[in-house]
C-alpha cells in the first residue's frame, strides 16, 4: 500500500455522515493545504482509516495520478451489485484533463463498469455510466 503523502482528496470527495460532511465538502478536521493532515488522526472514523483510493492500493498507477496531483480520485466499489470503477473530479473539469480522460477511456474500452461521479444539483452525487454491463440510470 502506498503512502498518501500530502494528498487529502478523500477528506473532501466522499460524504462522511458521522462527521456531518457531505460529498465535495472538506471535512472540518482536515488541515487543508497543510502538511499535518487529519486533525483527529488517532481517533478518525473507521471509514477513514480503512479507506484506500485506487492510486493508493494499486502501485501500477503512475505517480502523477495521485489524486491531489491529477485532480481526480478513482475508487472501486459495488454499484447495483456490480464491481465498478468510479471517477471523482476533485475540481470542475478535472476529468477532461488529458491523462484523466485517457484513463477513463481505457477503462471503458476494457469493458469494466465505469462511472463518472459528480456533484448533483440538489446535493449528494449523480452517477453517469460510461460503460456499464447493466443499462439504466445510476443517478442517486
Ligand atoms: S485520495 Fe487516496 S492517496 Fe489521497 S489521501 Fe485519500 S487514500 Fe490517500
Ligand atoms: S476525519 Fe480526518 S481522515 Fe477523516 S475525512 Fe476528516 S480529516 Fe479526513
Amino acid at each position: 500500500m502506498r503512502d498518501c503523502g500530502e494528498c487529502n482528496a478523500c477528506c473532501k470527495l466522499p460524504g462522511l455522515p458521522e462527521m456531518g460532511k457531505g460529498t465535495w465538502e472538506w471535512c472540518s478536521h482536515c488541515r487543508i493545504g497543510g502538511t499535518e493532515g487529519c486533525g483527529i488522526y488517532d481517533s478518525r472514523p473507521s471509514a477513514c482509516s480503512s479507506f484506500n483510493c485506487a492510486w493508493r492500493a494499486d502501485d501500477t498507477l503512475a505517480e502523477h495520478m495521485r489524486p491531489d496531483k491529477c485532480r481526480m480520485m478513482v475508487t472501486v466499489e459495488e454499484v447495483h451489485g456490480i464491481q465498478t470503477i468510479i471517477f471523482w473530479p476533485l475540481i470542475p473539469g478535472a476529468l477532461a484533463k488529458k491523462d484523466n480522460a485517457e484513463l477513463i477511456k481505457t477503462m471503458a474500452e476494457e469493458k469494466v463498469a465505469v462511472v463518472i461521479r459528480e456533484p448533483a444539483a440538489g446535493g449528494g452525487h449523480a452517477d453517469r455510466a460510461v460503460f456499464a454491463r447493466r443499462a439504466g440510470s445510476l443517478v442517486r
